[in-house]
């Protein structure tokens, strides 16, 4: 079986820095990630937020991360991680195969969380990504649904391709940086439909159009789309962390300094740690710290 100082579960911006930081310490490292090299934010149209960088796609910035990791020599698989066992030395279980490690850190991120609508999984038009599905929609009436900041943004983004988008937001006010809201604002084919829930989905394979309730009114009405692109936040990540027993109730995980979870040797960083900021640089700083505790743990 296959040895390494330090196994970092994902490979988002939390996780690739984390195995930035411990290959520069001399450690070796083997990421594991179960699906996108760069996690969440690789779908992120527009990254303007991260300090010394104007402005990249949530693609480029992981492509990026990605290589830097690599070319220190991190070893960086695609492989879903199915169990961790605790010990002195730790052993991590694969889809693919089976590890060794001195520490692991975990670094799971978030899943989007849906609306719990019937059909929502199985009727086509309904997508979590406009970086990766909106081109399918190009001409096309489409709608957001969410108020945060990745909402906004995928309905700046949408707007340049389709015909018109519709945001809906459950709320009066959006909860987006007021930057983002003062951008979608200003475009001429969004239209904000606030206070507003959607009932439900229509479409027999395909979704054609959505039955939206005004929530003060309760009025309801239908906004004809033949695309639903869901915002409406995320849950963590959290089996792996149950199975360790170190997630608190909601699935967060709980960390000390230095990202230490309650199980000495096995660390965890980004949208997976209990915490308030949720963000790109606070996902790379978590993995900064827990590479840098990690690497003392095992030296
Ligand atoms: P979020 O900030 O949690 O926003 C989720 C939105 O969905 C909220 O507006 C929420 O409404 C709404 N919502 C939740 N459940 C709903 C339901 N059942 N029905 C209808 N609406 C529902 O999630 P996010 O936008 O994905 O952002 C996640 C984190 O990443 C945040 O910390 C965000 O700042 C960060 N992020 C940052 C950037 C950036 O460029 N700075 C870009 C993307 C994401 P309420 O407002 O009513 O709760």
């Amino acid at each position: 079986m296959k040895h390494f100082d330090i196994i970092i579960v994902g490979g988002g911006p939390a996780g690739l820095t984390a195995a930035v930081y411990a290959r520069r310490a001399g450690k070796t490292v083997l990421v594991l990630e179960r699906d996108t090299i760069g996690g969440q934010i690789a779908s992120s149209p527009k990254v303007d937020n991260f300090p010394g960088i104007q402005s990249i796609s949530g693609m480029e910035l992981s492509e990026q991360l990605y290589t830097q990791a690599e070319n220190l020599g991190a070893d960086i698989e695609v492989e879903e991680v199915l169990e961790i066992r605790d010990g002195a030395t730790k052993s991590v279980r694969t889809d693919y195969g089976a590890y060794t490690c001195a520490a692991v850190i975990l670094a799971t991120g978030m899943t989007h969380r849906s609306l719990g609508l019937p059909e929502e999984d199985t009727l086509a038009g309904i997508s979590y990504c406009a970086v990766c599905d909106g081109a399918f929609y190009r001409g096309k009436d489409v709608a957001v649904c969410g108020g945060g900041n990745t909402a906004v943004q995928e309905a700046i983004y949408l707007s340049d391709l389709c015909r018109h988008v519709t945001l809906i937001h459950r709320r009066n006010t959006l909860r987006a940086d007021a930057v983002l809201v003062d951008a979608v604002r200003r475009l001429p084919n969004v239209t904000l439909l606030l206070d507003t829930v959607i009932s439900s989905l229509v479409g027999d394979e395909a979704l054609n159009g959505l039955v939206v309730k005004n929530a003060l009114t309760g009025a309801i009405s239908r906004v004809d789309v033949s695309g639903l692109f869901l915002a409406v936040g995320q849950k963590p990540e959290g089996r792996l962390a149950q199975m360790l027993g170190i997630a608190d109730e909601t699935g967060f995980i709980p960390t000390g300094e230095g990202c230490k979870t309650s199980v000495p040797g096995i660390f965890a960083a980004g949208d997976c740690r209990a915490k308030e900021v949720r963000q790109l640089i606070t996902a790379c700083s978590d993995g900064a710290i827990a590479a840098l505790a990690a690497c003392q743990y095992c030296s």
